[in-house]
């Protein structure tokens, strides 16, 4: 933590450390819950802002990073309310709400820091000098001034509509808060008798309790079974009331008996059905989830379940219950406490937000904002073309009051825009006695203002102006609608501009089958637990490696093992390459031109990977990037550059002048690999840095490497890239074979005369060191006893194996499977020279013999060579 530590106290991550004319680059946080602790979705997210927030610095960009806390509305107070009880055994209500806000706030501000800090502990260079929280005054602010600009607009309503209300939680629900859960229940059917004795309807229900509501029994106009009765009463059960029966094209005539109940005030569809036959509404639930006295005096008070089970019991007793069948229907559960939710009317407040979401599908018609991957853009549009009007009032007392004023007659009163005074008066009949609406906003309702309201919108504030819109938006496409779609429309309509160019949307982290984590599972992987494991570097380079996986992103303690043994490669090499390095002066940029064969390729590699980084990070494949790095470092640099470079600083007929070029090259390389790689491992880069070169703190501000153009040698490529494959097969060779990796080989190298050949001739003495040959030819033609032959980059390569020493018994075991292998050959071959069969069998049989007939001469070609006895019986 020390460089983390000094870069922040250096001011590194304010965008003041550019200079005043660089170009932004500008990134918010998606503010975390204040009730939560960092989970693996958030350290993927800040891991990807942080790599782009110090690839774009080190790129001399004025890079702002605005870190935040959301006050989480319904999560806050749920825990902060348990709490008292816990404590005291008292509820919010015996506190009262000033009480009770208080403690909400001192215990949010007590934690605010703990969740910044464990993203100061994944190195994220965020500027917590201009840190966010979405209850503070800017914030209120901004959540204020929209709301007047919605109501003065005509946007923002009161009305009672039928919502999703959450029992347990006591609030109603925004229809994205609701999780709809497959369930299998029964579809209970249940006899309406005719009020003229003439006969019942029967009606199919998933909910019985909802039927002592009833306020119609509705059939489809055309529905011929029907015909008669429309227009005629049924004595509705278990209460004393008549009902009358309607037709409605909304009656799906396939559904159970084609009749259904009507039931107003607990069910969207019946709610709607209700207004256009202008039917009564009858609560027989209430808020509490409980029945009300309107269910009738033996029903009152029960639970909704009891309430059903005695429902039944007592129709089953009158005789009314008919055949009942198994049925799935999907059940509406609350986000937060995961209740059954109960369709209520309820009085709330909306926004009419289509004309919003026009905007804002405008501007991305326009290309004003871009999604990666493209193909959320899609949903998007199908999602904001279907948009419902948002009820954003809860019954709260945690979060943004709202702010909207009611005197006695029930006239309303909004502050008009740019008003921050409460009103004194009512605004249409003057009258004094104004009470504040009780309930608090959405806390999407506040969040969809950022980026605004955290650069200072409505104040026309510098930083604002500089970095408003920002760049990119990274976070997981589940809140796509919540959060991203909002920020669009909210940016667009009160500002005229999108609030960000790009938004990148990661998939969802899973354990490593590929399941959920959840507490229930115990499979939940703590970020912090593995920052402590394995170092946040790992932790951070796994997370990049895995983001480009797709929707579900498979991760556990194998991808950040193999991540640690990566960062501990970068260590070991590079301390090796300080051993090289000894105390020779740092050299300036290396002449390309004046270098040996090994140095240039090693700088084409090096430049083609910063190139390949920079492109990749450009559209957001953090995983290419990442994946380009580990095979340049571990590859090309430590397993190629520096086992080469080893041979040639001992080379004692190479001149001092020589190996000084190469040592500026390896100190070089180095340095730019370290460079490349610190917006995934910032703590081990800097480390390497200072000991390398003293200036560690100063790495997250110095260049990132763009890859030179000029430093391109094919023909340098082509020719270590032989020597290298050469290498690695003559190893797998010896491994193949079972022999040890010291046991000498003769080997040759088959390229016509010219300007290749030579090249490897040059580097024979380097290659038979890496592949400990005893010798090695470089010839168009090399013949060598008991030879195998491979392809090798652009030569073939020859090895002369040694003949194995074979124990009597085996040398007879080999001589037996010869023989017998002879034998078949002979059957075959007599098969095939016989005329009278090639004349009779078809022509497919004899293909099949004839491909017989080499695969045996191949086995036993290869049974000879194992037997060191090449070309002979
Ligand atoms: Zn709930
Ligand atoms: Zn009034």
């Amino acid at each position: 933590m020390k460089w983390y530590r000094l870069q922040e106290e250096s001011g590194q991550f304010r965008p003041e450390v550019a200079p005043d004319d660089a170009r932004p680059y500008t990134l918010v946080i998606p503010p975390p819950n204040v009730t939560g602790r960092l989970h693996v979705g958030h350290a993927l997210g800040r891991t990807l802002e942080d790599v782009l927030a110090r690839w774009r610095r080190m790129q001399g960009r004025a890079v702002l990073w605005v870190p935040g806390v959301d006050h989480a509305g319904i999560a806050t107070q749920m825990v902060v309310e348990r709490d008292l009880t816990e404590r005291t055994g008292k509820t919010r209500h015996d506190l009262g709400r000033e009480p009770f806000l208080e403690t909400c706030r001192e215990w949010a501000d007590a934690r605010r820091g703990d969740i910044l800090n464990q993203i100061r502990r994944l190195g994220c260079s965020c500027d917590f000098s201009r840190e966010y929280y979405t209850l503070d005054a800017a914030r209120s602010k901004a959540v204020r001034r929209v709301f007047s600009e919605l109501y003065h607009q005509g946007l923002a309503y009161r009305d009672s509509r039928m919502v999703n209300w959450c029992p347990r939680c006591a609030t109603v629900l925004s229809d994205l808060e609701v999780n709809h859960v497959e369930s299998s229940g029964q579809l209970w059917s249940v006899a309406y008798p005719l009020e003229d004795g003439s006969g019942e309807v029967v009606v199919a229900t998933t909910r019985p309790e909802t039927m002592l509501g009833d306020t119609a029994v509705a059939v489809h106009p055309e529905d011929e079974r029907y015909a008669s009765i429309v227009g005629k009463k049924v004595r509705l059960p278990l209460t004393d009331r008549l009902i009358p029966v309607i037709a409605d094209e909304m009656v799906d005539r396939k559904f159970g008996t084609g009749v259904v109940k009507i039931t107003p005030a607990h069910d969207p569809n019946d709610f709607e059905a209700g207004r256009r036959h202008g039917l009564p509404q009858v609560v027989v639930i209430g808020f509490d989830g409980k029945m009300t006295a309107e269910a009738g005096a033996v029903y009152a008070g029960l639970e909704r379940t009891a309430a059903r089970k005695k429902v039944l019991a007592d129709l089953r007793e009158q005789g009314l219950r008919r055949d009942d069948r198994p049925h799935t229907s999907a059940v509406g559960r609350c986000q937060r406490c995961d209740t059954v939710l109960e369709p209520l009317v309820s009085l709330q407040w909306f926004v009419k937000i289509k004309p919003l979401a026009e905007k804002a599908v405008a501007a991305t018609e326009a290309r004003e904002v871009t999604f990666t991957p493209e193909l959320w853009k899609k949903t998007y549009d199908e999602w904001m073309k279907n948009i419902r009007d948002w009820c954003v009032s809860r019954q709260l007392w945690w979060g943004h009051e709202i702010p909207a004023w009611y005197c006695p007659e029930g006239h309303v009163t909004v502050p008009k825009p740019g008003e921050e005074a409460d009103p004194a008066a009512c605004a249409t009949c003057g009258s004094a006695r104004l009470e504040r609406d009780p309930d608090v906003f959405d806390t999407w309702f506040s969040s969809w203002l950022m980026p605004l309201s955290v650069l200072g919108w409505p104040d026309k504030t510098k930083d604002l102006s500089r970095f408003y819109p920002t760049d990119v938006m990274v976070t997981g496409f589940d809140i796509l609608f919540f959060w991203v779609a909002r920020m669009i429309m909210a940016g667009v309509w009160f500002d005229g501009r999108v609030p960000f160019r790009e938004v990148f949307l990661h998939g969802l982290v899973r354990d490593e089958r590929g399941q959920k984590m959840s507490k229930t599972k115990g499979n939940v992987i703590d970020p912090l637990v593995m920052c402590d494991e394995y170092g946040a570097d790992a932790v951070r380079f796994a997370l990049a490696v895995l983001s480009g996986t797709g929707r579900d992103l498979p991760f556990g303690t194998t991808r950040v093992a193999a991540s640690r043994a990566f960062a501990t490669k970068v260590w070991n090499a590079a301390r090796f390459a300080m051993g090289m390095l000894g105390d020779s002066p740092a050299a300036g940029e290396p002449d390309f031109a004046t270098l040996g064969r090994v140095d240039r390729w090693i700088l084409d590699r090096l430049a083609t990977t910063a190139k390949k980084v920079n492109d990749s990070l450009e559209v957001f494949r953090f995983d290419e990037a990442a994946n380009a790095l580990y095979a340049f470092f571990w590859t090309e640099f430590c397993d190629g550059y520096v086992e080469m470079v080893k041979q040639v600083l001992r080379d004692e007929t190479l001149a001092e002048e020589e190996k000084a070029k190469t040592r500026a090259v390896l100190r070089h390389v180095l340095l730019d690999s370290l460079a490349l790689l610190h917006p995934f491992m910032p703590f081990v880069s800097c480390e390497i840095r200072e000991a390398l070169n003293g200036d560690g703190a100063k790495l997250p501000v110095l260049p990132y490497p763009a890859g030179r153009d000029d430093w391109r040698d094919p023909f340098a490529v082509e020719v270590v890239e032989t020597l290298r494959e050469t290498a690695t097969r003559i190893r797998n060779l010896r491994a193949e074979r079972g022999m040890a990796q010291t046991e000498a080989l003769d080997a040759g190298l088959e390229v016509p005369e010219g300007p290749v050949a030579e090249a490897l001739r040059a580097h024979a003495p380097l290659l038979s060191h890496m592949a400990r040959l005893s010798s090695l030819v470089v010839a168009p033609a090399v013949e060598l006893p008991n030879a195998f032959r491979d392809h090798v980059g652009v030569a073939g390569l020859v090895v002369a194996l040694p003949k194995k020493e074979l124990s009597a018994e085996e040398e007879a075991k080999a001589r037996k499977e010869i023989a017998s292998v002879d034998k078949e050959i002979e059957g075959v071959s007599r098969k095939l020279s016989d005329e009278s069969f090639l004349a009779r069998a078809p022509q497919a049989v004899v293909e099949k013999a004839k491909k017989q007939l080499e695969e045996l001469a191949a086995r036993r070609a290869k049974l000879v060579t194992n037997l060191g006895e090449a070309g002979g019986r």
